[in-house]
């Protein structure tokens, strides 16, 4: 097993948005973020700095509990995870992991190709920061944050190019900026008038937990 990566930190918790919402996951949240999305909730992230260095073997051991405790599944998140290779990771994940039993989710930006193979990719494109078109034919669900209107045109583009191409059939999802107020009605009143988006609700901060 080789290579280490900065961790900001990991945790067995409950999945609490998107399609798996509900689900018990064990997530690895990445160090390192470029992208600079002005309302980004885990600004820590950003830089590698101060965060340690794990090495995948000891990676592997927390999952290996985690999925002994009920995780169903991982979650590698950030940051932006897809500014590191996540080929040596999700490898050696599968290969632990005899059973596959426990699959590899992904939530990115879309900003760097596609690494690791995950079985599940959450992208959440960024109108300052565009995706790349191999990550928008490549995942299985969209996640657009509602701020203005604007986001919603952003929205629909993203969405025309993810169902193109795209054997997943993607699911689409808007999620209204935490404590925006704007961002709730606009996405409130436009999955109401348009059925081939689902409401994300951020559940996790509902409840207070991780
Ligand atoms: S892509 Fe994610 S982690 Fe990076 S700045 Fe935006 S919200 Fe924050």
């Amino acid at each position: 097993m080789e290579g280490n990566l900065p961790i900001v930190e990991y945790f067995h918790s409950i999945q609490g948005e998107g399609a798996h919402a509900g689900r018990s996951a064990f997530f690895i949240r990445l160090a390192s973020c470029k992208v600079g999305c002005p309302w980004c909730d885990t600004k820590e992230s950003w830089s590698t700095n101060n965060h340690k260095k794990e090495s995948i073997a000891s990676l592997c051991k927390y999952i290996t509990r985690a999925e002994n405790e009920g995780a169903a599944f991982v979650v590698i998140t950030g940051g932006e995870p897809l500014h590191h290779n996540l080929n040596s990771l999700c490898n050696n994940i599968r290969e632990k992991n005899s059973t596959k039993a426990m699959s590899i989710h992904l939530e990115t930006s879309g900003v760097d190709p596609l690494t690791g193979n995950p079985d599940w990719i959450t992208l959440s494109p960024k109108r300052h920061a565009p995706p790349l078109k191999e990550l928008l034919h490549a995942c299985h669900e969209l996640k657009v944050v509602i701020h203005t209107k604007e986001d919603l045109i952003f929205a629909e583009k993203m969405a025309n190019i993810a169902l193109q191409n795209n054997q997943n059939n993607p699911i689409l999802f808007l999620q209204a900026g935490w404590n925006s107020r704007t961002g709730q009605n606009l996405t409130y009143d436009y999955v109401k008038r348009n059925p081939q988006w689902r409401l994300s609700m951020q559940t996790h901060k509902w409840l207070g937990i991780r």
